[in-house]
């Protein structure tokens, strides 16, 4: 996602916050000065937003950290207005792994919530009569921090446990399921429950908070795209990418210029290249760079091609293709046999076309 500022760093993981984090504290601050607030209760409030997304930053790390312990890497944990987001590399396939990173979140916040428990005390906090609990959370005070902290925390436990996809509950639910079951037919299964309860939160959102519209739009549409990717990575389990791969090519020399290339582009279908000397691979030229110089038509393409990319192996599995961050973000492949010789390349529409062919043979 663009327009991120990185925070640090924590185990490897990069930690980034989007830039419309911002606007949720303006939001704050604008609520609590349209209440009459001061800049103290203005402070206040903004200060517990920051504690808020730090409990949301540990809850990612949850997930991340112990992914790592079953060798899954995290590229990066953003965070964003509506909650944080861990992109690790693949969820683990194990089902017991799988449930143990999903629960790793959800119960940072439950450390969290009984160590504020007993900070605050809660009971005692809650002993008293309503009427006086509402008047002293009015008060700007430590104790009122920390309670309202661990009101936050037992929150983010209840909605995260929500057994729908993208929510935590949904992989636990899923799990479970595949303990006993494919790991298909429990995506399957998972994500009709999670679409069920997502057509409740509608019904409820239209009736008493648009929120919960939001949230049913989310619910609904991250357990169609759940079930989707399993299926089509059980599409592809088994081939390779030689199966695949593009190889009616066209490669060029690197002295070969923008005006040729145009072309190309224009009398095929080919829209990205690879650049190539004596059967090896020296650099890819994408779509999107060819377009910014195409004002350049003397330009070698050897001036403007990728030199730093990735390369496959024809017998490589096509199920783990599917899961690379660069595939999903349009990059083009070189393929490359046992001989380290050059033989086709691989992209995302290949993939797609590939699982297209696939789901008409076994359907
Ligand atoms: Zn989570």
């Amino acid at each position: 996602m663009k327009g991120s500022l990185n925070l640090g760093r924590v185990s490897g993981i990069k930690i980034k916050v989007h830039w419309t984090f911002l606007f949720i504290i303006i939001w704050v601050a604008f609520i609590e000065i349209n209440q009459g607030g001061n800049l103290q209760s203005v402070l206040f409030n903004i200060a517990l937003i920051l504690v808020v997304f730090l409990c949301v930053v540990l809850h990612e790390l949850g997930h991340a950290l112990t992914a790592q312990h079953f060798g899954v890497k995290t590229k990066k944990i953003t965070l964003l207005p509506i909650g944080g987001i861990a992109s690790l590399e693949k969820i683990p396939e194990e089902p017991k792994q799988e449930l143990l990173v999903a629960v790793a979140g959800p119960f940072v916040n439950v450390v969290i919530a009984l160590i504020l428990y007993f900070i605050v005390p809660v009971q005692q906090f809650l002993a008293d009569n309503l009427t006086n609990i509402i008047e002293n959370l009015n008060a700007l005070t430590l104790t009122n921090f920390f309670f309202y902290l661990f009101v936050v925390n037992v929150m983010l436990v209840l909605f995260n446990l929500i057994p729908a996809f993208p929510m935590d509950g949904g992989r636990v639910l899923r799990a479970f399921l595949a303990m006993n079951m494919g790991r298909v037919k429990a995506t399957q299964i998972a994500a009709v429950i999670g679409q069920s309860i997502a057509i409740v939160f509608l019904l409820l959102g239209m009736l008493y908070n648009p929120f919960l519209i939001l949230i049913a739009l989310f619910v609904f549409v991250g357990a169609y795209g759940e079930n989707k990717m399993v299926q089509q990575i059980e599409l592809l389990k088994g081939h390779t990418v030689s199966e695949a791969m593009l190889t009616n090519i066209t490669l060029l020399k690197i002295d070969d210029t923008l005006a040729s290339v145009k072309d190309l582009i224009l009398s095929g279908t080919e829209k990205d290249f690879i650049i190539e000397q004596e059967g090896k691979p020296l650099g890819i030229l994408m779509n999107a760079d060819i377009i910014n110089n195409s004002n350049k038509p003397n330009m070698f393409v050897g001036d403007i091609m990728k030199t730093s990319f990735k390369v496959l192996g024809i017998n490589d599995k096509l199920k783990n293709v599917l899961s690379l961050g660069e595939l999903q973000k349009g990059y083009f492949f070189p393929v490359l046999d046992a001989n380290k010789k050059l033989v086709g390349a691989i992209d995302l529409t290949n993939i797609n076309e590939f699982i297209l062919f696939q789901s008409k043979l076994e359907y």
